[in-house]
């Protein structure tokens, strides 16, 4: 794995040298943060809803390798607010969300991080006794996903998108659903099946999500077509999610709306007739702004 001085920590593989000038990604040399708190809008298993439990121990990292123009935490994906921490407050607080009663410590997009996150980790040593997850865009090298073996027991990466010409479009990732594929299925090899504690807590595992674009069902169905015929079954979750907001007026219009019940109903119909029956599904209700928790640098 390389480091913050010849950065080709993901797919973009731009080389340069982030102790000098932020990556487009906007990562520098140390990481940046805009939250870091207990979270509750995630899969049961994960926050721990009607578990008793306070929550998932959320980091929030500014910037972002994929920054998909409909990204909801678009001020921290693409404005990059935050704040910058060493390795040793990272590890810091990692501990005090622990303290805190978290269910897990949640990595929300750190890929570009990665570096400062396993020597965080390795600070924590024994002292961090939850499940660490890793919840990315899917947007990874099979290197970085090899590098957190050991690491995190939980990965939660995205599968976006199927189609390289939307991908290109809406993240400038014509090489996504390349990437993303062979990094979930490597993930799934070194996280094992879903595992779960006596809470019903996920312990180890992999969730798969996907969330449903407006204006592009069909992109989904060919997704869970290749999911159903290429992913070892019951080996990993699958989350489809409506929460879809449109947040800033787009140059494509069908992103302008939320997601309709037809087309999500359609998604989920295609996973039940595959037979992805361990799959998480939202209710309508989820495409509400409160998903996105205040990047108020809370926490850090
Ligand atoms: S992490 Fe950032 S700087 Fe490194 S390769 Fe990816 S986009 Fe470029």
């Amino acid at each position: 794995m390389t480091g913050y001085e010849n950065c080709h920590l993901c797919p973009r593989n731009c080389g340069i040298d982030r102790t000098r000038n932020p990556g487009p990604c906007g990562g520098g040399s140390l990481p940046r943060l805009a939250r870091a708190a207990l979270h509750f809008w995630e899969e049961p298993c994960i926050s721990g809803e009607g578990k008793d439990v306070p929550g998932s121990g959320t980091v929030f990292f500014s910037g972002c390798t994929l920054r998909c123009c409909f990204c909801q935490n678009f001020e921290i994906s693409e404005e990059n607010r935050g704040r910058e921490v060493s390795e040793e407050r990272l590890c810091e607080i990692f501990l005090q969300l622990q303290q805190q009663g978290a269910a897990n410590l949640n990595l929300v997009t750190g890929t570009h991080y990665l570096p400062s996150i396993l020597r965080a980790l390795d600070i924590a040593g024994d002292r961090l006794q939850i499940p660490v997850a890793w919840n990315c865009g899917g947007y990874e090298t099979i290197e970085s996903v090899e590098a957190l073996a050991g690491r995190v027991q939980i990965f939660m990466p995205d599968l976006k998108y199927y189609d390289s010409a939307l991908s290109g479009r809406l993240s400038r990732a014509p090489d996504y659903f390349d990437r993303a594929s062979r990094a979930i299925y490597r993930m799934i090899e070194l996280a094992g099946p879903p595992v779960f504690d006596a809470r019903g807590l996920l312990t180890s595992g992999v969730i798969l999500r996907h969330l449903v674009l407006p204006g592009h069902r069909d992109d989904s169905l060919r997704l869970l077509d290749w999911i159903a015929s290429n992913l070892p079954r019951d080996e990993f979750l699958l989350s489809l999610m409506s929460q879809y907001t449109p947040y800033r007026p787009l140059p494509y219009r069908e992103l302008n709306r939320k997601l309709s019940s037809f087309e999500y109903n359609a998604v989920i119909d295609r996973a039940l007739t595959l037979g992805l029956t361990h799959t998480y599904t939202q209710q309508r209700t989820a495409a509400k702004e409160e998903y996105t928790p205040p990047f108020d640098l809370t926490g850090i």
